[in-house]
């Protein structure tokens, strides 16, 4: 047992309602001041083994469980997230390094919003049925079996269990397997879960590395569906482990979001837009890093960006006044700033930031513009992942959208015009799984989420989530005294 910021946090694996430990342990760091915060349990073949074997032997008393029972513990669940709220928000801080105030405004009400949501929504769920020549079609959706679900380290709690509960609300068991840079809410949520009445081996989760854990999970033949949140390239392994047992997956993958600018938008808007997407210290998927601006208004909205970015307060995360923290590692910082240092080199210009925050030290990066970057430069195509925007200009409608659709991701675009019926032209033309307008991150669960291009695979989501976690059955039912003549 670790006490992590007061919190006591068990970092053994939760398998089978069991802690179990493993012969070896990975260090597990805090971005904000590089702490060493506990020794995990480092999870490897064996552990992934008996972790699916737990959610394979607890599958078919908790897919019979009557969906009202299931929602009932679900919303035990809820509850138990709102009731140590503050203790998941400052665990998770202090492990990831994202911003105390997010965490208990925004993100931890979420990951019990998450729970609700499903729960409800599985109670709702029907399809109504349908006549073929007097003969009935029912669909129904059936549980499909143990869901391995893998992880990032960016937002931890929020997107596993906005993958964990769909899962277990459509009647799957599931083995979580946490980030290893930001692990610790996991192990708390199967603490939750446990308290809340769901039955040993429905929930597991199983800490490790990637390649060792994770690899372990997703090539399991017993696994029945495989969710990842993730960059691209893990996904292309995942893909590959998955094609071998033809096991059905859901991709959430990077981006390189584009944010348009037109000349007729409300430039305050436009900055307020813009500023947000260092949110998280840019390590946040759906942000639009690409900076597209009508050139008559670049550079009145260049001045008023620069102006509010250097108004930003960059510091400790658990401080209610900071607007920036850290970013997450040591290694990720360093691949942030090679972006910089390699697009300053060949020509670009910070029009504010441009490295790290020497004042603070540590992992803390200053939020930086990059302007004048050659078309198909590395820093306006590849997802960087840190407080790092790009700016580039255009002259007509149909560039911008030639620029917003020339990456080969497509997961979210932000279209800031003041013309409804620009918005509704350009948003039509836009290739992204989400696209706002004159606003950033509205989030509703009934909506789809996902990503086009390789930005994803599958979308989640009301009942887009329960298509996937289920296998869909249509059951076809003759009329009463019907003979098959032929
Ligand atoms: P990553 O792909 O390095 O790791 C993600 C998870 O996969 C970790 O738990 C890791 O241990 C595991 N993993 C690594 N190799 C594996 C393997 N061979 N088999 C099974 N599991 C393996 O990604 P990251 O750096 O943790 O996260 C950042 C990326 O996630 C960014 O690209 C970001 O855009 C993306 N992301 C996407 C969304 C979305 O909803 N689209 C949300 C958040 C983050």
């Amino acid at each position: 047992m670790n006490t992590v910021a007061g919190v006591a946090v068990d970092t053994r694996h939760w398998i089978g309602g069991e802690r179990v430990a493993s012969a070896q342990t990975f260090p597990d760091r805090s971005p904000i001041d590089g702490t060493l915060l506990a020794e995990v349990a480092r999870g490897g073949a064996d552990e992934a083994h008996a972790a699916v074997v737990a959610a394979r032997d607890a599958f078919p008393a908790w897919a019979a469980t009557g969906r009202d029972e299931r929602a009932r513990i679900l919303h035990a669940v809820a509850d138990g997230v709102d009731k140590r709220l503050e203790e998941l928000a400052i665990v998770e801080t202090t492990d990831n390094g994202a911003l105390l105030r997010s965490h208990r405004r925004g993100v931890m009400p979420r990951v019990a919003h998450n729970f609700r949501f499903f729960a409800d929504w599985l109670t709702g769920l029907r399809h109504d049925d349908f006549d073929t020549r007097g003969h009935t079609n029912h669909v129904s959706w059936d549980p499909a079996g143990p869901c391995v679900l893998i992880t990032p380290w960016n937002a931890p709690l929020m997107l596993a269990t906005w993958k964990v509960a769909p899962a277990l609300a459509a009647g799957n068991t599931v083995v979580l397997k946490p980030a290893e840079w930001s692990p610790l809410t996991a192990s708390l949520l199967a603490d939750i879960a446990a308290e809340a009445g769901l039955p040993p081996g429905v929930l597991n989760v199983v800490q490790g590395y990637g390649a060792e854990a994770g690899a372990a999970l997703v090539g399991h033949p017993d696994v029945r569906r495989i969710s990842f949140t993730g960059s691209v390239p893990t996904a292309r392994r995942i893909a590959a482990a998955a094609a071998a047992n033809l096991v059905p997956t859901s991709f959430e993958l990077g981006g390189k979001s584009p944010l348009l600018v037109f000349a007729d938008a409300d430039l305050d808007l436009a900055v307020d837009l813009a500023v947000e997407q260092y949110d998280n210290a840019g390590q946040v998927c759906l942000s639009g890093t690409r900076l597209l601006v009508d050139s008559a208004v670049a550079d009145e909205f260049t001045a008023r960006f620069v102006a509010r970015v250097h108004a930003l307060r960059q510091g400790d995360p658990r401080d209610e006044d900071t607007d920036i923290g850290p970013n997450i590692h040591a290694d990720h910082l360093a691949r942030v700033d090679g972006f910089v240092r390699r697009a300053l080199a060949s020509g670009a210009r910070a029009a504010v930031g441009g490295g790290p925050n020497t004042d603070l030290g540590g992992l803390y990066y200053r939020p930086t513009l990059l302007t004048g970057l050659p078309p198909g430069a590395e820093a306006l195509t590849e997802e960087i992942f840190g407080p790092v925007l790009t700016l580039q200009t255009f002259g007509t409608e149909q560039e911008a959208v030639a620029l917003a659709n020339g990456t080969r991701f497509g997961l979210a675009a932000v279209v800031v015009t003041g013309d409804p019926s620009r918005a509704a032209r350009v948003s039509a033309r836009l290739v992204a799984g989400t696209v706002w307008v004159n606003c950033f991150f509205v989030r509703d669960l009934r909506a789809p989420f996902g990503g086009s291009r390789q930005s994803g695979v599958g979308r989640e989501g009301g009942t887009w989530s329960f298509d996937f976690y289920c296998d869909v059955k249509n059951t076809v039912t003759a009329p009463e005294g019907w003979r098959n003549h032929g």
